[in-house]
């Protein structure tokens, strides 16, 4: 075969000048995340189709459009996960992490979904997701928007802001399905393809319709809210009153659904302006029945993901995000009989300075090539070790920044002077 291969429609590269952004801001997620002491899980990329096909549901949009599904080489039918909900309960109910007990877990990873690719939206995309097990009061429903806030503070990320609503038990549920069979009934003729599919076999996804025609017909149906039972109602004051005691602001949209087959009561959707079509940075919701629809004993549970890629071009809208990170803080440059000795010296260095942003000189090349580099890299101080030093176990030591003269030291001294310089320029705030 000739010519270049390219990647696949959708899946993007992640480039250096980029995945330290990545890193960065993942780690900041996770250490939020680590500060209300959820335990992370990792589960497999692929899975057998009947796992997402029975929790996300037979009609959904992923499962009917949007799952990379394939025969392996025993003819079994696997997909490619589309989410990450559907994974973690399977592997709870595989080793009873689920029975009596209470799980708080978080999982980070890449989802594949055959979606039309745009701006905010690939067919490989990544989400960080929370789930909780074992746990059926609005307290941890709370718990859960309090921590994506968290998030988003940390992040300082202050334009998103939070879209609540409940589905209710499944008695509401079922009342209000039927309640809006009647209501979109009137309109059939109107109701688009999706639409008209749905309307008997699940009427609360056209709440979901993304198809502006619908919206005018949407926005005169039944408000769940006003058909609560006792139990659901109760469940969505209890989580207000917390949101409201912790200064959680919210809008309560009576027509947010999810696109997934199996919540129940909470659910929510945080949003963005700021990026157009794609504004929903993360969602989530409870679903009470899944653990038992797959065979376990009833166990409640509530959860969310988030997606990176929107969360990452939103930090980088904002441009205050510290990206030093990539960037070396020392550059050490070497006369090729140096090397050895050199190489060794940086060894010592990254173990008396942790933190140390090092990059040795590797390639060879005379001074000037090297110290040109050294410009290039961004480094504040070079690092030099020629013929002279070698033999008088010292080096040379120049600022690239502010043009000070260079200064030879014993090698013995150079780990000290190190730290001091580097204090002195404030470089271990951000290390
Ligand atoms: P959307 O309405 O944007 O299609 P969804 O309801 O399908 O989202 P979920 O399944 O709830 O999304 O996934 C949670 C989050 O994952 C979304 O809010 C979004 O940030 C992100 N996400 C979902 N699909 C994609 C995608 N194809 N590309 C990038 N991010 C995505
Ligand atoms: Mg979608």
């Amino acid at each position: 075969m000739s010519g270049k291969i390219q990647a696949i429609r959708g899946m993007h590269d992640i480039l250096p000048d980029q995945a330290h952004a990545w890193r960065h801001i993942e780690n900041t997620i996770i250490a939020v995340i680590n500060s209300y002491c959820y335990q992370e899980i990792r589960i497999p990329v692929v899975e057998k189709t009947e796992l997402f096909a029975r929790s996300i549901g037979e009609l959904s949009d992923i499962v009917t459009k949007e799952m990379y599904t394939f025969t392996d080489r025993n003819d079994e039918s696997l997909t490619l996960r589309p989410e990450g909900t559907a994974g973690c309960v399977r592997a709870g109910l595989e080793h009873g992490l689920f029975h009596n007990q209470i799980q708080k877990l978080w999982y980070i990873g890449p989802m594949f979904r055959h979606e039309r690719p745009q701006k905010g939206r690939q067919r490989q995309f990544h989400q960080i997701g929370l789930e909780a097990f074992g746990l059926s009061g609005p307290d941890i429903d709370a718990e859960l928007i309090i921590l994506c806030a968290r998030i988003w503070q940390t992040l300082k990320l202050d334009s998103i802001t939070l879209q609540l609503n409940t589905l209710g038990t499944a008695t509401t549920r079922n009342h209000y399905k039927e309640l809006l069979i009647e209501y979109f009934s009137g309109y059939k003729e109107q109701l688009d393809k999706d639409s008209q599919h749905r309307l008997y076999n699940n009427p609360l996804r056209i709440l979901d319709s993304k198809n502006p025609d619908m919206q005018s017909i949407i926005s005169g149906a039944p408000s769940i809210h006003d058909h609560l039972d006792a139990e659901s109602s109760d469940h969505f004051a209890g989580l207000r009153a917390i949101l409201d005691e912790t200064a959680i602001a919210y809008t309560i949209n009576p027509y947010l659904v999810r696109g997934l087959d199996y919540y129940g009561k909470t659910v929510f959707e945080w949003t963005t302006d700021l990026l157009g079509a794609q504004g929903t940075v993360c969602a989530g919701g409870r679903y009470d029945g899944l653990v038992e629809h797959f065979g376990g004993k009833p166990a409640p549970a509530i959860g969310c993901a988030m997606g990176l890629e929107r969360l990452i071009d939103l930090v980088q809208l904002d441009n205050t995000m510290d990206d030093s990170t990539g960037i070396p803080q020392i550059y050490l440059i070497l006369a090729d009989e140096a090397i050895q000795t050199g190489l060794k010296l940086a060894e010592d260095l990254r173990k008396m300075v942790p933190g140390l942003r090092l990059m040795s000189h590797c390639g060879g090349g005379s001074f000037k090539s090297q110290f040109k580099k050294a410009d290039k890299s961004g480094a504040q101080l070079a690092i030099i070790l020629g013929q002279e030093e070698l033999i008088n176990q010292t080096v040379r030591v120049k600022s690239l920044r502010d043009g000070s003269a260079q200064n030879t030291m014993p090698c013995v001294n150079l780990a000290e002077y190190v730290k001091q310089y580097l204090a002195v320029v404030g470089y271990f705030e951000n290390a």
